[in-house]
């Protein structure tokens, strides 16, 4: 007899193991798995009486929380569909998305709800406004959370017929240049997904998970199930902050952490780092960017924990590649190690060229990555076009390049619309950037392609300084001359006090580029 895959057993598994372990850490408030299933089960019986149907959207606008954790569950046992909106996108976008998805109830963190307030006019579907706050006195027009819970039943709702292929949420993408677009995540993917992160990143019950990464970001990378599934324990983290960061570390022996390369900078960069009493040696999961070899470099001189890298996006829950420390990879050969990773367990992965045709496996031909797997999403909400465009003969292709070698280590190259073509050349801007970051003056930097009348375009450096530092762009663009071929080298610096970037992280390269190109051939 075939089971359907369904995320939500990951919490009963460990309510039946673990009862009294601790499942989850928000401040100073902690709740066992026994707990934690109460909240859920009181929740679902809440959503239930708000006429939440089988299949209908539920929204949650909130930081990472204990609220935002029981979403999860809380929805999909009763066959509901989670909306994790981005808080850090404009309340515009939210208008789009609640609307685009038509969202019957949102959950909101007390601190969103005058943005919800805002757009309150223009939403078409919503009818329930729930904030999410520990103690009552919800604003004019709000439920209050634990109001809405707190006379409904701890016991499970009544078991309706589900399938592994129904949506468990709907991510949106943030939007560069289009509308932001809605990720259609099953039972399946996610499911799929969590057994390969327990695997490949050897997720356990002594597990203890400190949220650096934002649980609207792709189920948080899967953690929300995996180290639920395991019996592990969730430390919240509500916003990126070194000292925070520390304390929790070492107050909650920390084991696990998943994060984008600036959240791993903040933690380098902060200064009090060696006053911690830390013994848990935590695992650095680092991704969503290109991770700065200099920076596992430092990880590893520095702190002495372990780095391990994966690649993956939205679509495909997300991990397609795991870094593999094996003999074909030398310890120091960071770069190599920022960047290589070979295929997750069940991803079919291939690098085809711009015919659909795979790239020889030497190491050098560039092609961009294409997956088959059980983690690939189910196809864009109510965008059959952009889905078919996405998933073209089986294979949902990323729109990423890369290089695969003898070894079957895939090595990502750049974004395909942030690569430089220079005099016919293809330039990676993260192989720059990694350059860059050896140099002691550079905080953050990014790397762009700007026009230029011979080449088509050249390489330009956008650089923010550490305080007090004092580099200039000769040096920088000597520097750079030193390491790596001239082609490739900057030919111009800019010194900028902050980059952009989106909420996971990711730099907004086409941003920086705009001013540059001015309606001119290149987007995106
Ligand atoms: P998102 O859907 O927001 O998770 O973004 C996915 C994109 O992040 C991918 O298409 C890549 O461009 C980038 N990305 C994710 N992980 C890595 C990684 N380990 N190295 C380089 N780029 C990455």
């Amino acid at each position: 007899m075939q089971v359907p895959l369904l995320v939500d057993d990951f919490l009963r598994r460990s309510v039946l193991l673990y009862p009294n372990k601790t499942a989850v850490v928000d401040g100073e408030l902690r709740f066992s798995y026994a707990e934690l299933q109460a909240r859920v089960n009181r929740l679902s019986h809440a959503l239930l009486s708000l006429g939440v149907a089988q299949g209908d959207r539920v929204c949650i606008l909130s930081p990472n929380s204990h609220f935002f954790l029981e979403s999860f569950y809380a929805t999909s046992q009763i066959g509901a569909v989670l909306v994790p909106l981005n808080y850090r996108l404009v309340a515009a976008d939210h208008e789009y998305i609640l609307n685009h998805a038509g969202v019957a109830v949102v959950l909101v963190d007390y601190e969103y709800t005058d943005v919800v307030d805002g757009i309150r006019g223009g939403l078409t579907s919503v009818r329930d406004f729930v904030v999410a706050q520990d103690a009552g006195n919800a604003p004019e027009g709000w439920q209050d959370w634990e109001a809405l819970i707190a006379g409904e039943p701890d016991t499970a709702p009544a078991a309706i017929e589900r399938d592994e292929n129904d949506l468990v949420s709907i991510n949106y993408t943030s939007g560069t240049t289009a509308r932001p677009k809605g990720v259609m995540m099953t039972h399946r993917n996610c499911y799929v997904n969590a057994y390969s992160l327990i695997a490949h990143l050897r997720v356990a019950h002594d597990d203890v998970e400190l949220w650096t990464l934002p649980m609207f970001h792709c189920n948080g990378w899967g953690g929300v199930y995996a180290i639920t599934g395991m019996g592990g324990t969730h430390v919240v983290l509500r916003a990126v902050d070194g000292a925070e960061i520390f304390r929790l570390i070492e107050r909650e022996k920390v084991t696990f952490a998943c994060m984008a390369p600036t959240v791993l900078r903040t933690i380098l960069d902060y200064p009090d780092k060696h006053r911690h009493n830390i013994a848990t040696r935590p695992r650095f999961t680092v991704a969503g960017a290109p991770p700065p070899a200099a920076f596992i470099e430092r990880l590893e001189a520095e702190l002495g924990w372990e780095f391990l890298q994966i690649y993956g996006l939205t679509e495909t829950a997300p991990l397609l590649t795991v870094s593999h420390p094996d003999h074909h990879t030398e310890v120091q050969d960071y770069q190599r190690r920022s960047r290589a990773g070979v295929p997750g367990i069940g991803v079919d992965l291939k690098v085809l060229d711009d015919d659909d045709n795979p790239v020889p496996q030497d190491g050098e031909t560039v092609g961009e990555v294409c997956a088959r797997s059980n983690v690939v999403f189910k196809g864009y909400w109510e965008q059959p076009e952009e889905t078919a465009e996405a998933i073209r003969d089986g294979y949902f292709h990323t729109g990423d390049l890369a290089v695969w070698d003898e070894f079957n280590n895939i090595h990502i190259v750049d974004r395909k619309k942030d690569v430089i073509i220079s005099g016919g050349e293809n330039i990676s801007s993260p192989d720059i950037e990694d350059v860059l970051y050896k140099h002691p003056a550079v905080l953050e930097c990014a790397v762009i392609g700007v026009p230029h009348e011979r080449w088509g375009e050249t390489p330009k450096a956008l650089v923010v300084q550490r305080d007090g530092a004092a580099a200039t762009e000769t040096e920088l663009i000597a520097f750079c001359r030193d390491q790596m071929a001239h082609f490739k080298c900057p030919t111009s610096v800019e010194f900028r006090p902050e980059l952009p970037r989106t909420a996971t992280g990711k730099l907004q390269k086409f941003k920086l580029r705009e001013p540059y190109w001015q309606g001119d051939r290149r987007v995106g």
